[in-house]
């Protein structure tokens, strides 16, 4: 994909720490980790993001999500690990080609991920049904 950034890492034309690699998903340091040893996992084939991901790259995607969190967790002697990934601009994604964040966490690293807050009575059951809904289309 013209100008994408980890297009780029994958094809060789900028480099990358590489951790793991096969045929079709690439695995780097990221450039400006969260704690250090923070990796991410890529398709080689340009997604955006999860909203186009073919179901096979996500699935190897995943198997070497699977295979490396614990390298990571182990290499840096962290208390647990964050896998995550964010979906479109408003939920945080600022490189627009599919990719997982495996980020070591520390009992002391003082980071909060979410605030959380509440449903009204009877608002679960109505998001439930809402998201069955578009489940059936
Ligand atoms: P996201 O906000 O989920 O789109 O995250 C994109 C991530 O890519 C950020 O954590 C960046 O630090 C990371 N990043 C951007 N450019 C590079 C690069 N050249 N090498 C490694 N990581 C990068
Ligand atoms: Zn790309």
């Amino acid at each position: 994909m013209y100008d994408c950034i980890f297009c780029k890492i994958i094809k060789g034309e900028l480099p990358c720490s590489k951790v793991y690699e096969t045929n079709n998903v690439l695995a780097f340091l990221d450039i400006g980790p969260v704690n250090k040893g923070h990796t991410l996992v890529v398709p080689k084939k340009h997604f955006t993001n999860i909203f186009d991901i073919e179901q096979k790259d996500l699935d190897e995607v995943s198997n070497v999500v699977r295979k490396i969190a614990p390298a990571v967790k182990k290499a840096v002697n962290a208390d647990g690990i964050n896998v995550m990934s964010s979906n479109g601009e408003a939920a945080g994604q600022v490189v627009m080609h599919s990719h997982i964040h495996i980020i070591p966490r520390f009992k002391d690293d003082g980071l909060k991920l979410w605030p959380q807050g509440k449903y009204e009575d009877n608002e679960m059951n109505e998001y439930k049904k809402k998201i069955e809904a578009f489940l059936n289309e």
